[in-house]
């Protein structure tokens, strides 16, 4: 049976690397009928952060990536988090020390130091060169005695060829030579990830472990600990790096690109946008299409269409895709969403007129790359005074201005009803009493009442603005 999972760190935000790691496991998962699995790896207590494991699962709730096990569902094979499993690290720890393939290390911080630099200094590799390897009963009885710290180290054979296969990447071969003895307990008693990790992939029966390439370097010891424990490999995959625009390796400082799937929520980004654009960086089913559902993603996914290379992040895409999901979004959907963005802007009162609301977002939906991008658009059905642009200045200074913003003052003041239609009506009468149409009509008005020479739908822009605001900012203009 095939079972996936994805073990994040609960130590920031959730990150689109950790969620396109999720989504390529969980899309796999689905594809085959499987289970998708969450872990959490907290092995980590130093730089574990509180609560940042609900920041996880509230951020895979929003883009739709439910996980089938794991915390808050359960499932056969918990906990399913490393803190709650350390019982069962242990009994495996105390097996490997039994069968001599562990064993306890008491070389200090100092020490190992040392050894590491002294290493590096004749240019090795820095690795545990097994001091403690070999300690008697005596020494070990010694250093209990002086009640020095000790950690617990696998015992890595000589010459010993690692292969694996990897779904992206092929086969794959290292050298148990310089790899040094590597700890798996530390001095706390707390396992080490890589020792953790593979207990847990193989207890929970993890067929597929697909994680970022800069993982590769783990798995040979991981190799190591799956043979000691005479476990089958499952296979791998090691999803390409994430790389900025300029190509280099995506850092969590890098501020060019926005990285937490918590501010692409709060900027008012869809989760399938998210899912559509993350399942691209890195895999492509060929041909043309951009555009996927989720279902579609399921269907046509593969890691022999995962490319090896690193994976360019393009924010420009995204923004774009996010369009092209809000275009096609319920209007319903994206006024829920832009409520907030215009509470914040100070823009609604408590007892707003949804109807109108409903009114704006559809008069702005279809260019918007962002939700957020809803108050920008709002302010000036706000602004108290209107600021004109250069271009709308020039608009003004124009001769037939006054003739036309008056003749469209008078009617806007005597329609029964303010509304698109009236306005649409009211705007013809205009051209026919003063001889202008055309830009020479639309103009002066839109610039008149908006500051701006381009804008979206000029009858329903001056109904949203309402009678009032129009016929103010028109008096500003004509005696
Ligand atoms: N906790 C690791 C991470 O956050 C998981 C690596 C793995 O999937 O084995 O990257």
């Amino acid at each position: 049976t095939v079972r996936l999972r994805y073990a994040p760190s609960p130590t920031g935000h959730l990150h689109i690397g950790g969620a396109r790691t999720a989504l390529f496991n969980y899309l796999y998962a689905k594809k085959h009928g499987g289970t998708y699995i969450l872990r959490i790896e907290d092995t980590d207590q130093n730089r574990n952060k509180e609560n940042a494991e609900v920041g996880f699962m509230n951020g895979f709730e929003w883009l739709g990536l439910l996980w089938d096990e794991g915390p808050r569902v359960g499932g056969e094979y918990g906990p399913y988090s490393c803190m709650e499993r350390l019982d069962i690290y242990r009994e495996y720890t105390d097996k490997l020390l039994a069968e001599g393939k562990a064993y306890p290390c008491y070389c200090s911080e100092e020490e190992l130091e040392a050894e590491r630099e002294e290493l590096s200094a004749k240019g090795e590799l820095p690795r545990y060169l097994g001091k403690c390897r070999h300690l008697t009963t005596e020494q070990k009885a010694a250093h209990e005695a002086a009640g020095h710290k000790f950690t617990i180290r696998f015992r890595v054979p000589d010459d010993h060829v690692l292969k694996f296969h990897d779904m992206i990447r092929g086969e794959i071969e290292f050298e148990s030579n310089g790899i040094g003895d590597f700890v798996i307990v530390k001095s706390d008693g707390i396992p080490t990830y890589n020792f953790a990790v593979t207990i847990d992939d193989a207890l929970m029966k993890i067929s597929h472990v697909v994680r970022g390439e800069e993982h590769l370097s783990n798995t040979p010891r991981q190799l190591l600990i799956y043979e000691a424990f005479g476990w089958t490999l499952p296979e791998f995959a090691h999803l390409p790096l994430i790389l900025n625009e300029t190509g280099k390796k995506l850092s969590k400082r890098d501020e060019s690109i926005v990285q937490f799937i918590e501010q692409y929520e709060e900027m008012g980004y869809l989760p399938e946008a998210i899912n559509n654009f993350l399942a691209l960086l890195g895999w492509s089913p060929g041909g043309e299409q951009e555009m996927f559902t989720m279902d579609e993603l399921i269907e046509q996914f593969s890691f022999e269409r995962v490319q090896k290379s690193g994976a360019t992040f393009d924010s420009g895409k995204l923004a774009w895709m996010n369009g092209q999901y809000i275009k096609s979004a319920d209007l319903d959907r994206i006024v829920d969403l832009a409520i907030p963005f215009l509470q914040k802007a100070g823009f609604l009162a408590d007892d707003f007129d949804r109807a109108w609301v409903t009114q704006l977002v559809a008069l702005f939906k279809d260019g918007l790359t962002s939700v957020s991008e809803m108050a920008e658009h709002a302010a000036l059905f706000f602004e108290t005074e209107v600021a004109y642009d250069e271009e709308a200045k020039a608009v003004l200074s124009e001769e037939s201005v006054p003739t036309v913003l008056a003749a469209f003052r008078d009617k806007a003041q005597n329609v029964e009803t303010f509304n698109a239609e009236s306005i649409q009506a009211a705007l013809k009468e205009v051209q026919k009493e003063t001889g202008f149409k055309g830009k020479q009509l639309f103009m002066p008005v839109r610039v008149a009442a908006t500051g701006h020479v381009h804008g979206r739908d000029l009858n329903m822009t001056l109904a949203l603005l309402g009678r009032e605001k129009v016929v103010n900012r028109l008096t500003q203009l004509v005696q």
